[in-house]
C-alpha cells in the first residue's frame, strides 16, 4: 500500500514529422510524450509537481528521457509541452483541504456563538473548563442559578492538558460545598479567556 508519493499522468503524445531518430536515423518515426507528475496521499492527488517527457521511435523502439535528447528534439518537445495542460483533478487534494479549513472555521464560529448564549444564561449542569495556572486546568459545574449569580461546585482534581480534561469530569470529583459567583464575573472570565470551554448536555 502506497500512502504517499508521486504519480505521472499522460497528457499528450505527438508524432514529429521532422525529427530524425539518433538510433536508426529514420525520419518522422519519433513520438514525443508529455506526462505531468503529481504528489498524492492516500490515492488523493494533492498538486502537480512538474512535467516529465520522453521520446519513442516507432521504428526501432528506442526511448529517450528528456536529458538524453539531442537539442533538435528538445526544441520540438518544448512546443508539445507548452500546448499540453494537465487535468484539474490533479489539484483535488488542495480543494479538499480548502473545504476542510472553511468548514472547520464555520464549525468553530458556531461553537463560539453557542458558548456566548451559554455564558449569558447559565443552566444547571453546565460545565466550565477553566485555566487554573499556565499548565493546569479544571472544571466547574453549575449547581444553582439565580438572577445575578451562579452556584458553582468545584472539581477537586486538575489536569495539565486541556484536551484530556474530560478524564476528570466525573460526578464524584465535584465538591459537595458549592460557592457563589456573580454572572458578570463568569462573563469576565470567559471574555479574558480563562474559561476555555462550556459544555451543556
Ligand atoms: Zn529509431
Amino acid at each position: 500500500m502506497i500512502i504517499y508519493g508521486t504519480k505521472a499522468v499522460h497528457l499528450k503524445s505527438e508524432q514529429s514529422v521532422t525529427a530524425i531518430c539518433p538510433s536508426c536515423e529514420t525520419q518522422g518515426t519519433t513520438i514525443f510524450s508529455v506526462f505531468r507528475k503529481h504528489a498524492h496521499i492516500f490515492w488523493v492527488p494533492l498538486f502537480p509537481i512538474g512535467k516529465v517527457s520522453q521520446s519513442t521511435c516507432e521504428h526501432c523502439k528506442a526511448t529517450l528521457e528528456e536529458k538524453e535528447m539531442p537539442a533538435t528534439f528538445k526544441r520540438e518537445l518544448d512546443v508539445v509541452k507548452s500546448t499540453s495542460k494537465g487535468p484539474i483533478w490533479q489539484f483535488s487534494g488542495i480543494a479538499i483541504i480548502a473545504v476542510l479549513i472553511v468548514w472547520g472555521n464555520f464549525a468553530n464560529d458556531l461553537d463560539k456563538e453557542e458558548e456566548l448564549t451559554f455564558i449569558a444564561a447559565p443552566l444547571l449542569g453546565d460545565i466550565y473548563e477553566y485555566k487554573m495556572t499556565s499548565n493546569s486546568y479544571s472544571t466547574w459545574k453549575v449547581v444553582g442559578v439565580s438572577s445575578d449569580s451562579v452556584e458553582i461546585s468545584e472539581n477537586q482534581y486538575e489536569i495539565n492538558k486541556l484536551s484530556k480534561i474530560y478524564k476528570i469530569d466525573k460526578p464524584e470529583n465535584y465538591s459537595l460545598y458549592p460557592f457563589k459567583i456573580a454572572k458578570t464575573t463568569l462573563q469576565f472570565m470567559y471574555d479574558s479567556g480563562d474559561i476555555k470551554d462550556i459544555n451543556r448536555d
